[in-house]
């Protein structure tokens, strides 16, 4: 139903000047840096004044109450990674012959991944900063083969499930991205209507194995014979579990297959810096044939600078975070792997089946990884997250349909964590249950707004409005965002 969009704009506008306040508000004496210090700090003072940001964490995620996130903070794991970091802190992949380690680990982490998801000899890859630049570089590689073909409009077929970093290649590369829908029931991609939206425009296929609401995998083996049967690359996005579903069979939590091993699949992308349990920033893009991988490349021969040629976005990179990839891996071994995955699915499972006993909420699908998601038939499920973030909690809130999530980590799998978790939800759900039918208040209520609000652009425009008070570097209590009745931001 339509409402008035000035009431709606008003209190969106209070929530973005809240989340503002409470995202950048300092501590009693603090101010900005808005200038160099005239003379440089000394080393002890860097280290006091960096104690003072410190300072500013509310978050105690060490305890696992957020989800996903941090996905390992283990301690001991963290001084070998400063180690290792510190050697290669000044390394630079782009310089394979001054720092010819760090091409010796990058290609050993593209090998050492292409192995656990069945690579055949001719699989390879590239290290990348993320996911989201794993994701790009797919996109843009068979973006390139469409033009070749004579595409003029290459489109992305892929479930309404994945992840927005899809879009994101979409908008960065000029294609266009098809969102197919998905099975109510076990929230999979619907292969018939996938089939259907297949075009001579169609550049590539997705699956998300599993994908990031619902944590649900898509049938990747069905989805693949209409890749064959059309003669069109698959991707699969491992970036949330890749580094889980590799383990599973070997944790005693067997899959239907999702990798290279099915016919079709022809590139992976699998997060390093997730369930890889390496610091941020590295990932994996992985393709079952060189191929591909050509079309992800960039040379620019005629540069003045010397001929050009780059794997993925970046020019420089970060040798160092490769370096504490790659050590972060052998350090965990397969059994370190396995073991992990074995604790986190076991906890996510348990979650499952005990939210499942809960009157009043629901679990999305077969969840068969780390991701739970949570509605209700009955009761605004908002009211839920409201609640479980008064009790500490820090969920995923999603929408189309409202639901919450929570991606259990190593953190989850700490004694009393996940216990602690179903109790609060089922001693929450109680005292909703006893009033379904009251208004959602607080931030809830905004979530269930802004999915309500049929011009999208506004919310685009307050989105934009919250990115600005990420870069805010002055003490005020009120935003400098706000919107006139058109739904522009000034
Ligand atoms: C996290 C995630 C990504 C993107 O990863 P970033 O590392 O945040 O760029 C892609 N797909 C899925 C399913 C994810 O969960």
């Amino acid at each position: 139903m339509p409402r008035d969009s000035g009431k709606i704009q008003s209190q969106l506008n209070k929530a973005l000047d809240d989340m503002s306040v409470s995202l950048c508000t300092l501590k009693e004496g603090m101010s900005y840096m808005q200038q160099l210090p005239s003379k440089g700090l000394s080393q002890n003072q860097v280290l006091d004044k960096i104690k003072e940001y410190q300072t500013l964490n509310e978050v105690q995620w060490e305890k696992g109450c957020v989800s996903g996130a941090v996905y390992w903070g283990d301690e001991t794991l963290t001084k070998l990674l400063i180690k290792v970091y510190g050697d290669f802190a000044w390394s630079n992949p782009l310089h394979p012959d001054i720092f010819p380690g760090v091409r010796k680990m990058e290609a050993e982490v593209v090998r050492m991944s292409c192995s656990l998801f069945h690579g055949g000899p001719n699989s390879c890859g590239t290290v990348t900063s993320g996911g989201t630049e794993s994701i790009l570089m797919a996109c843009k590689a068979y973006r390139d083969m469409a033009y070749e073909r004579g595409v003029k409009y290459p489109e992305i077929l892929a479930p309404v499930s994945v992840h927005a970093a899809f879009d994101k290649a979409a908008h960065y590369f000029g294609m266009k991205l098809v969102h197919i829908p998905l099975d109510k029931k076990t929230m999979k991609v619907d292969v018939k209507a996938m089939k259907r939206a297949i075009s001579k425009n169609t550049a590539m296929l997705v699956c998300s194995a599993p994908q990031f609401p619902h944590g649900v995998i898509d049938p990747v083996q069905e989805v693949a014979k209409l890749a064959v049967r059309y003669n069109l690359p698959l991707h699969v996005d491992a970036c949330l579990g890749g580094f889980l579903i590799v383990f599973m069979e070997k944790a005693g939590f067997p899959l239907a297959p999702f990798d290279f091993r099915v016919k079709g699949v022809t590139s992976i992308s699998a997060d390093t810096h997730k369930y890889g349990y390496a610091p941020k920033g590295s990932s994996v893009i992985l393709y079952s044939d060189k191929k591909y991988r050509q079309y992800q490349y960039f040379v620019a021969p005629d540069w003045q600078g010397g001929i050009y040629a780059s794997p993925s976005i970046a020019g420089s990179r970060p040798g160092g975070i490769i370096a504490a990839c790659w050590a972060t891996m052998v350090h965990m071994g397969e059994t370190g792997y396995v073991d992990a995955t074995k604790k986190i699915i076991t906890t996510a499972r348990k979650i499952t089946k005990e939210i499942r006993k809960i009157q009043g909420v629901f679990v999305f699908g077969n969840p068969e990884v780390s991701v739970v998601a949570i509605g209700s038939d009955v009761f605004d499920i908002f009211r839920l997250s409201n609640a479980l973030t008064s009790k500490g909690w820090n969920l995923n809130t999603l929408q189309y349909p409202s639901s919450i999530h929570i991606c259990c980590t190593v953190l989850h799998t700490q004694p009393g964590v996940a216990d602690h978790f179903v109790k609060d939800v089922r001693e929450a759900v109680a005292v909703i249950m006893k009033n379904p039918k009251e208004k959602t208040t607080g931030m809830g209520a905004i979530y269930g707004m802004a999915q309500s609000i049929p011009d999208r652009s506004m919310v685009t425009e307050i989105s934009r409005g919250f990115l600005d008070c990420l870069y805010a570097t002055e003490v005020s209590k009120t935003s400098t965002t706000h919107m006139n009745g058109n739904g522009k931001a000034h």
